[in-house]
């Protein structure tokens, strides 16, 4: 079945609605340091039959409502491409009888950035896969190395070419904290992604999981993980790079919902439930201290109007930003004033009822 143009282009205008069919480590050729898809899902068995494909994805329609987004079905947790030809045909033909029923809209999957080539686009070109989300880490060929990944940095941008050709949206996933990795190469990743212009990125912080070779090496001292503070840093760097160059950030760091299982195996590592959040505050505390730097305040009250979406952001988790603002500039009080008419990536302030600072995006 063809997907139509107009039908991609609706899908990579909303941010769609996810049926998350998990295939732990299906199609890898090897265990990356990094990863047990295993610990991360909590699935133990391989692919799941066609009944219980079928299933699991009648029951999530059952259970949410559209609300007016696209929905896909989604393979995550191996590497999608890599399977047996077989099996990549009976798993999106059962997923596309869903779309032909008209009750989801597309499908998209994760797989590695060697297994993108020719002929694999050609064997998945009458099935409706909208979306392609390309597990890259890192474009960095040392860190690449290190990590046991078996494939370069070229590999990521063949196959962003490739997908391009052939209409697909492409997400890209890239991780911080890898072992031989630092600032300066993590930057100069970002900015690689950057110029291959994928229609969004997730950016996860490398974690230490139970079974993954990396936990083995975090057990004997030879991999520490960043900390949780640097992490939201860096983290707050790249997406502020991928905002300026028009790319959307859908992820930043595990979610406890989608990525982890009760009980989870993280031994170490900057892992948040809220690390998306933290990021966001960060970027909310430098936007107020700038415009606070960037004026005299004659009163130690001030009122901060912002958007309403942005209050809980610019207070912090546990209104940590605001207590720090506070004892920064020896401020009494910051009311903080909801005002939809304030653009979301802006702040206005107000201190001895007059308009000081305003503070356009980053
Ligand atoms: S990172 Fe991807 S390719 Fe590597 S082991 Fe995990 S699922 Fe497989």
């Amino acid at each position: 079945m063809m997907f139509s143009e107009s039908s991609k282009q609706n899908l990579k205008e909303l941010r769609p609605l996810i049926i998350p069919i998990f295939l732990p480590h299906a199609g890898c050729p090897h265990q990356c340091i990094f990863c047990n898809q295993h610990s991360i899902t909590g699935i133990k068995k391989r692919n799941p039959t066609t009944h219980n494909l079928r299933s699991q994805i009648a029951s999530f329609l059952k259970n949410n409502s559209r609300q007016r987004r696209p929905i896909q079905i989604a393979f995550y947790g191996g590497n999608f491409l890599g399977m047996h030809a077989d099996d990549i045909y009976s798993l999106l033909a059962e997923a596309a009888k869903f779309v032909e029923l008209g009750v989801v809209d597309g499908i998209r999957f994760s797989t590695r950035p060697d297994t993108i080539d020719r002929k694999r686009l050609e064997m998945i070109q009458d099935f409706p896969v909208c979306t392609v989300e390309l597990g890259a880490q890192s474009l960095d060929d040392q860190v690449l190395a290190i990590s046991c990944r078996g494939h370069k940095a070229v590999d990521t941008e063949k196959a962003v070419y490739l997908l391009k050709n052939h209409n697909y949206e492409i997400g890209i996933q890239i991780m911080i904290g890898l072992p031989g990795d630092d600032e300066k190469k993590l930057m100069n990743t970002a900015q690689r992604v950057a110029h291959l212009k994928p229609d969004f990125v997730r950016i996860y912080p490398t974690v230490v999981l139970a079974g993954s070779p990396l936990a083995k090496w975090y057990q004997t001292g030879k991999y520490v993980p960043a900390p949780l503070e640097e992490c939201v840093t860096l983290v707050k760097q790249l997406y502020l790079l991928f905002k300026k160059n028009g790319i959307r950030v859908i992820r930043m760091g595990l979610q406890a919902s989608e990525d982890l299982v009760e009980g989870s195996s993280i031994l170490a590592g900057p892992y948040h439930p809220a690390f998306g959040h933290l990021v966001h505050s960060a970027i909310f505390f430098d936007k107020t201290v700038s415009a606070l730097k960037s004026t005299e305040i004659n009163e130690s009250h001030i009122i901060i109007r912002i958007h309403p979406s942005n209050i809980s952001k610019l207070r912090g988790l546990k209104n940590e930003n605001i207590k720090k603002l506070r004892a920064r500039f020896h401020l009494k009080s910051i009311d903080i004033i909801p005002d939809s008419t304030v653009a979301e990536d802006r702040l206005i302030l107000i201190n001895d009822e007059k308009l000081v600072g305003y503070k356009p995006s980053s």
